[in-house]
């Protein structure tokens, strides 16, 4: 069978995140988008971890039908984010004692930071039979090519995967040959349960059943049959721009400015300029398997930019309930035939669907923070 799944969130124990996130919402959030697999987030947390064990039977991580397996992030000592997978919650717990004594934070952050390297925390991700993998990998901060140039480098053997991040794709990733034997992973990162941020990037999986023996397999052994994810130039940081008012610079500009925006603010490196740096071949190469990569437009936006709204608006959330009659997000934007669409929707939304399908939407990139920009035809 095949499962769609989003391997990276955070519950209400990390930083920037809605209060209101629990269990409940992000299965109802999963089912309305389509996801049958959501990693927990932040299970090492100790009030996180006590609402997980709510739903826990037999080891089997169950809420309203959709399945949750085990899952943090975590900051090393550098600064460099990791997405950690987790078995069961032994493994979990004993993960956490393998590092609590290096932690400041981890009774109280979500996304606890660590004072060990890279390949400290690799090894005792292998020791608990934990998969492990740098976060939104080219992102100008808190990710591993912000700070160092060689993956294999930095944590001294091959890690599980890599998280592509929203503003990279595997046209992107594979013009690097040190990925060409890693699975891309393309997650959330979500903040909230909300249908524009949770599975706004998921992973479809080829498994046997529904199990954690599976769902690592199949991440490790070339059954990622399909990444889904924001074109590049959707993602907040695809373009060098200022941190503070988002102008864009050319690389070569940014560095004769010291990385100093005419406004006082700081420049960030956006990850097309990054990739191009650490490149071997000036377009991806996929090694055999790799699975292809659609681009997806969360349904919310495409609805507000068809009505002129915010994608928050009260009505654009109508608008998306109504569609989502026909079936879950990734069917409405993907499959479901348009003649249905259009009894559903009014005529503006409908075509923007269209569009979306036709490739005319075009995007203007974001960077420095600020998410690219939908632009229908
Ligand atoms: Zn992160
Ligand atoms: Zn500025």
């Amino acid at each position: 069978m095949l499962i769609n799944a989003d391997l990276h969130i955070h519950s209400p124990f990390s930083g920037g995140t809605s209060d209101t996130i629990d269990l409940r919402r992000i299965a109802a959030g999963a089912k309305m988008k389509g996801l049958q697999v959501v990693a927990t987030g932040d299970c090492l947390h100790p009030a996180w971890q006590r609402e997980i064990k709510k739903y826990e039977e037999n080891g089997v991580i169950v809420v309203d039908g959709v399945h949750f397996v085990l899952g943090v992030e975590v900051e090393d000592k550098n600064r460099v984010h990791h997405v950690l997978l987790f078995p069961d919650f032994s493994a979990a717990d004993e993960f956490r004692e393998r590092i609590e004594r290096h932690s400041p934070n981890i009774r109280e952050e979500g996304r606890p930071k660590v004072s060990l390297s890279g390949a400290e925390i690799l090894e005792r991700a292998i020791e608990t039979h934990a998969l492990l993998g740098p976060a939104h990998a080219f992102t100008p901060w808190t990710s591993l090519y912000a700070y160092f140039d060689s993956l294999m480098d930095y944590y001294g053997k091959k890690p599980s995967f890599i998280e592509l991040g929203l503003s990279a794709d595997s046209e992107y990733a594979d013009r690097i040959s040190e990925l060409h034997s890693l699975p891309f992973l393309t997650n959330s990162d979500a903040h909230s349960y909300m249908p524009h941020r949770l599975g706004r990037e998921f992973n479809r999986l080829e498994v046997e059943e529904i199990t954690w023996d599976e769902i690592r397999r199949a991440i490790e052994h070339n059954r990622i049959v399909l990444n889904v994810g924001f074109p590049p130039a959707k993602g907040k940081y695809n373009r060098t721009a200022c941190s503070s008012c988002y102008r864009q610079y050319e690389k070569e500009k940014a560095a004769q400015m010291h990385w100093r925006c005419y406004c006082g603010g700081t420049i960030k490196k956006g990850v097309r300029d990054r990739i191009d740096e650490l490149a071997d071949s000036p377009r991806g190469v996929h090694p055999e398997g790799r699975p292809p990569y659609v681009h997806l437009i969360p349904l919310a936006e495409i609805i507000g930019q068809a009505l002129g709204l915010e994608y928050h608006a009260g009505i654009v959330k109508k608008r998306w309930e109504e569609l989502s009659r026909l079936g879950s997000e990734i069917e409405v934007l993907l499959d479901i035939n348009i003649s249905l669409i259009r009894k559903s929707a009014p005529p503006a939304v409908a075509d923007a669907i269209e569009a979306f399908r036709n490739g005319t939407i075009r995007i203007v990139p974001g960077g420095g923070g600020k998410y690219g920009e939908v632009i229908l035809p």
